[in-house]
This record gives C-alpha cells, structure tokens and sequence, in this order.
C-alpha cells in the first residue's frame, strides 16, 4: 500500500476528483446492495400469496430509480477518477522529458534509448493504472465486497455467509498468483518481440551488407528463430489467460453449491425464507467482483510500487552539468584560451587530453588536425561544456567556461558535429532549428554560404522538401552542408566545425571555407578537419596526437618542420594528384 502513500501529493493535488469519485463509488455499492432485497421482498410476497400490483409496481418504481441513479454515478465516477489518472500520466511524462532535457549527454550514453523510452511509455502507464484502477479496485474489493458480505451476515444468515464464503479467498488468491504469473509471462514475451523488432530494424537498414556478404539465407534463418520464440513466448502468456475462466467458474461454482445446499437445509429448518435464499445467492454472485478486485489489487501495487521507483531514481539523477550560481548570461566576442594539465572521462582513467595550452585570438580562425580518438572533439565539448572541463581551465574572453550559463555558451557557440542530425520536417524547419523565427531570406543566406542552395532548389519542393526518415533521400554531403547552414543561421561568436566537410568534395569545401572567411571577418572559427586543405588557412594549427599537441603553428611553418603534418599534407596532395589523374607529382 505504500504506493498510495507516495501518490499522496497526487491525490491531494486532484482532492476534488478523488473525493467525489470515490464518493460516488461509495454510494453505488450502497445501491447495488438494493436489487437483491427488492428480489427477496417479492419472491416472499408471492410465496406467501400476497403479491399485489401496488406492491409490485412501487418496488418495481424503485428498483428502476436505483438503475437510473446508478448509471449516472457510475458514468461520473469512471470520468472523475480515470481523468485523474491520466492527468498524473500527463504529469510524469512531462517531469522525465523535462529531466532528459536538462541532462548532458553522458546520462544518454550510459543509457540505451530503448529504456528511457520504456520508462517513459510502460511505467508511467503502470502508475496511471494504480492512480486509476487501482483506486477503483481498492474501493471496490473493499468497501463493496465487505457491504455485501456485512449485509449477508447481519441481514440473512451468518452461518450460511461464513460457509459459502469459505471458497473465496482461494479466488483472491488465484487471482493474484495468475496475474503476476501473466505478467512475468508477458513481460518475456514482450522482450522477445522487441528483440524481433530490432532485428528488422536491423536487417532492413543494413540490407546492402546483409546481400553484399551474401547473407540472406543465415539472416533468414535467424529471424525464424526469433519469431519461434515470440509465439513461444505468447503461448505461455495464452496457457496462463486460459486458467483464469475455469478457475472462477469452479471456486463461485462450489460457493453456489454450499450456499444452496446449506441454505435450503436452513429454509426447511425454517431459519431463513425462500425470498432470503434468493437474495443471498444474488450477493454471492456479486462478490465475484470484489473478490476478483482483490486479486487484481495486488498485482497493480506491485508494478505500481516497481514503476513509481523506477520513475523516481531517474528523477533523482541530477543533472552533471548546471548553471553556476552568477554565471554570465552573455557569451562576449573574446579570445579563446585552454589551460588543461590533464583532462580524462572518468577519475582514474589515463587523460584523453594532456598539457593543451593555447589560445586563439578574438577573430582568429584555429585548424585542429589529428588521428582519430586524438582528442579533437573532445577539446570542442569541452569548450561547449557539454563535457564539464576542470575548473578553470577553459576561458573564453577571460571567464572559465563554467562562468557562462549553459544557455549563453550555446547560444554563442554554433557547432556543428561529426555525426550531423537531421528531423524529420522541411530542409527550411531544419536550418532554422536554433531560431525557428528566421525568416526566409535569413535562411536562404544560410544556405548559401553553406553552399547548399542550389541543391535545395533542385529539389521537389525547394525548401519545404522534408527530410529525414520519411522524406527525400540526400547525400552525406548535403546532410553536412545542411548542419552547417543550421550553425550559420545563429551568426555565432564562434563556430565549430567538427570534421563537417569531410563528405563534401574538394571544390565545394574550397567555396565555403572562402564564403566563410568573407562572412564570418571578425568572428572566430574553429575547425578539425581529415582533409588539411581544410585548415589551411588558418591563423593556428594544432596537431593533437593522444591528446597532446605534437606540433603547432601556421600551415607553412608546419610544412617546413617536417613532422606528421608535412607527412600527412604530401601524401594527400598525392591522393588528389591521383585521383584527377594528374600524374606524376614528381
Ligand atoms: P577525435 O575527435 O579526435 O576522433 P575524440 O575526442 O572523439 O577524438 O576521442 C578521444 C578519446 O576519448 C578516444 O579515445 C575516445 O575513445 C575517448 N572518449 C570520447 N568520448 C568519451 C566518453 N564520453 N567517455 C569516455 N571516453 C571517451
């Protein structure tokens, strides 16, 4: 029951739907206590032969007033209380996206999206089932079971009532063993049918490598597996639905069998009338519902309780990353600095970026080169704060980054990273996502310093064209082009390009790296890059290699020290040389 007490807040919030819901189903059970003994009165009255049309037609008249009163509570009730259930539904849903909105990405890496989404979608609903339901059943098994049961004992016979009763709480009992039987089943069931899920998903994504490598006849094979073992898993749930009839109709069956046999021999005995009798039989069949509420009762706490706390752990996460008490609502145009001795991930893990000194002046445009995992975005997000560097040692204008509100410094900052992300909504909707009130020339700007215009026009419908998975199919290089232009679109401070140009062609890259030195005069850039024709003309290059800077200075400067860099910039040039069939460079 301490579900209930942890839905308190809850309840109190919605009194005035739980008071009168709960109020109605009160009077309702009162009600449903009334056929019966209007069943009695004239079964009675026409076995002590005094049956008139009077007496039939005024307890008739009431019966039907009870029907009628009846209905219209029974509607209310289910409005009131199921309202509110839903309204908590409403609540919890909105309290996690707000929490995942607030947390960095590292909470997301940790956890697989399929089970933020379960929290999300299953245990909310397992909780709107207990504010709902489980009310309702609490009530019913309750207060409507134990009436009736009261009225039977007080009103008819006691010793019929303790003796027919004897069935029930093995109902009670199976009830709650069935269900939580089924759940377990079912949640197996469910399993395997996400893991069946997936693999389509899988498989229709990855079609090209499951033909490329000539693997259909293996996939299929598995996937037949899989769904063996989804109807394996339904059948189960199935055997368990099945014994829920039969066991009720064989528990109420014996209850019947004792109550008329005991209670006909109390009838002969002259201890009960026949009208008495009736009555009685027609409250057992009513306490097929309260004792069935009972069963179900238990096993709603419990995936309530189970779901509650599940919801609240993960609302207990906080946030790693907040807002420092004073920060800087405003990033100002100012020099980037790094001081780190030594960054890494997790306490106790060898640094991913060690001894990063630098500094990059107001307007400069800074080139990052580098292996892959030497450290280049890492030394982006830390700047973003979207991995939170030590104190005091990332300053942008003379403030720690830990100065600024999270708002302000990305706000300020346009990045665009490696793994750019497009929403399914129109090419215009996607490059005005950080400033959805752009107009439409602001956008097309964007677009073409992007390099991306043309492209765009040439699609079916211009901008409005949507994309994403249910839209047109574009390019590697259009998606970048289109991330950049998203970046561009905030005129930012300072832009990041995190290997954004590595699918779009040498002379393309070449356009917008010149579109952006003429836009972007004053302004500060910084880009990592595969390709050094990228960072060629930046005012610092930095070659990061195991998160140490091998090397520094401008283009040429670096080509003179004959290290990795002038290394890397001869062999590619090479690459191009050959790949325009230019010959020999030599
Ligand atoms: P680059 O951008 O140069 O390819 P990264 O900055 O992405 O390099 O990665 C640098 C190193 O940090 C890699 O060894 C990578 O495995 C590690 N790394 C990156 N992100 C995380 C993270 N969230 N947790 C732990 N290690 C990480």
């Amino acid at each position: 029951m301490r579900i209930f007490r942890d839905l308190w807040w809850f309840f109190k919030k919605e009194k005035k739907s739980y008071i009168w819901g709960v109020a109605m189903l009160l009077v309702v059970a009162l009600l449903d206590i009334f056929p019966a003994y209007v069943v009695r009165l004239v079964v009675d009255a026409i076995e002590g032969g005094w049956l008139t049309p009077a007496f039939l037609g005024k307890w008739l008249f009431l019966l039907a007033g009870a029907g009628l009163t009846m209905y219209i509570l029974r509607y209310y009730w289910r409005v009131l209380l199921f309202g509110a259930a839903f309204r908590l539904g409403k609540q919890l849903r909105g309290d996690l996206y707000a929490h995942f909105s607030r947390m960095s990405s590292q909470f997301f890496n940790r956890r697989r999206t399929g089970d933020l989404m379960a929290h999300a979608t299953n245990d909310v609903q397992a909780v709107q089932v207990t504010a709902g339901d489980g009310v309702l059943t609490l009530v019913d098994s309750l207060v409507l079971g134990g009436l009736v049961v009261l009225t039977m004992a007080v009103f008819i016979n006691w010793k019929l009532t303790l003796i027919s009763l004897l069935p029930m709480p093995f109902m009670a009992w199976a009830i709650s063993r069935y269900g939580s039987m089924m759940h377990q089943r079912f949640l197996k069931a469910q399993a395997a049918f996400s893991t069946l899920n997936d693999k389509v998903q899988e498989n229709i994504s990855g079609v090209r490598v499951v033909k490329a490598f000539g693997q259909e006849e293996a996939e299929k094979a598995s996937f037949q597996q899989l769904t063996e073992d989804v109807v394996e898993k339904n059948i189960a749930v199935a055997r368990v639905d099945a014994l829920f009839g039969p066991t009720i109709t064989l528990i109420v069956g014996f209850s019947f069998f004792l109550a008329v046999s005991f209670g006909a021999f109390f009838v002969l005995d002259g201890a009960m009338t026949i009208g008495q009798l009736t009555q009685f039989t027609i409250y057992l069949g009513q306490l097929i519902w309260p004792m069935l509420a009972f069963g179900f009762l238990t096993n709603i706490i419990q995936r309530g309780r189970a779901s509650y706390d599940r919801i609240q752990s993960l609302l207990d996460v906080s946030p790693e990353i907040v807002d420092q008490k004073g920060a800087v609502n405003r990033l100002p145009a100012g020099e980037i600095r790094f001081e780190l001795d030594r960054f890494s991930h997790r306490k106790g893990e060898p640094p991913v970026l060690q001894a990063v000194q630098f500094s990059v002046p107001q307007g400069a445009t800074l080139g990052v080169v580098g292996k892959t995992g030497s450290g280049k975005t890492t030394l982006f997000r830390l700047l973003l704060r979207e991995t939170e560097p030590p104190a005091g040692t990332v300053f942008i204008g003379g403030i720690p980054v830990e100065g600024y509100t999270l708002s302000a410094l990305r706000g300020g900052i346009g990045y665009v990273p490696q793994d750019h992300f497009l929403f399914s909504a129109s090419i215009r909707e996607n490059i005005a996502f950080g400033k959805p009130k752009a107009t439409m020339a602001e956008v097309e700007k964007a677009a073409r310093l992007a390099q991306i215009h043309e492209d765009i026009l040439r699609l079916p419908d211009g901008y409005e064209t949507r994309v994403g998975e249910r839209g047109v199919t574009l390019s590697g290089g259009q998606k970048q082009r289109i991330s950049i232009a998203r970046a561009l679109l905030l005129d930012p401070e300072i832009l990041i390009l995190d290997d954004s140009l590595s699918a779009v062609d040498a002379k393309t890259e070449e356009q917008i790296l010149e579109a952006l030195r003429v836009e972007r005069k004053g302004k500060t850039t910084l880009i990592a890059a595969h390709r050094l024709s990228a960072i060629e003309h930046a005012d610092e290059i930095l070659v990061l290699e195991y998160g140490t800077v091998q090397e520094r200075g401008t283009h040429w400067k670096l080509l003179q020290q004959a290290g990795w860099y002038a290394e890397m910039y001869r062999r590619q040039q090479l690459e191009s040389l050959i790949e325009k069939g230019g010959g020999h460079p030599w």
